[in-house]
């Protein structure tokens, strides 16, 4: 980065998570077909608080159809932050998010992808929070549900739902590049 933004430390859960080297800012071969896209405004917000181009954190790739049919039963406006299965991602370093530090994420969270500051918690189609399944997620282990996820991540539903409608109007608004002008680099070796 050409200037580092000061470190801001996850929720002590979510770095403990980090510490054991699980987490969701971290994508195996396998992981890497199953990871969200980036809209437009997302994009630009992480430019501006990163001091980097887009060419240097964001990569251009095709979602699989299986992973499309995924987003799908999830809700319908994730397939709008990857018109035409085309996905702008996080690049990934040697398997983790390039904006993942010793302390967690290095974006400030006002500046962090949507869809990570929700996570694991989502709206469903018929507007109810549901949890993303995942054994590697400390958040989950033990919990009975998704409220039990919510606090123990230090969430509440109405910064969520906010969370999500700010994702619905940055999606019905998405353009993937050239509208962006990314200089787009191949994908991660
Ligand atoms: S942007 Fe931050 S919160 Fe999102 S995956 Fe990367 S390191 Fe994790
Ligand atoms: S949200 Fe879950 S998977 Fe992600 S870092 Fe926190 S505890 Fe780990």
């Amino acid at each position: 980065m050409s200037h580092t933004p000061p470190a801001t430390p996850d929720t002590s859960l979510c770095a403990r998570c980090h510490q054991a080297g699980g987490g969701c800012c971290r994508a195996d071969s396998e992981g890497v077909e199953y990871m969200f896209g980036l809209t437009r405004g997302e994009i630009e917000i992480m430019a501006q608080a990163s001091g980097l181009d887009p060419s240097q954190f964001v990569v251009a790739d095709q979602a699989s159809p299986r992973f499309l049919a995924f987003l799908e039963s999830l809700h319908p406006l994730f397939l709008q932050t990857m018109p035409r299965g085309r996905r702008l991602r996080l690049r990934l370093s040697r398997g983790d998010c390039c904006f993942l530090g010793e302390q967690g994420c290095r974006l400030p969270v006002e500046a962090r992808p949507l869809y990570c500051r929700m996570y694991p918690l989502f709206v469903n189609p018929h507007g109810r929070l549901m949890v993303l399944v995942s054994q590697a997620c400390l958040a989950q282990q033990g919990a009975r549900s998704w409220r039990e996820v919510m606090r123990g991540l230090g969430q509440d539903e109405a910064t969520l739902r906010g969370l999500f409608g700010r994702l619905q109007e940055l999606a019905a608004r998405h353009e993937v590049a050239p509208a962006l002008k990314l200089a787009l680099r191949p994908p991660e070796g």
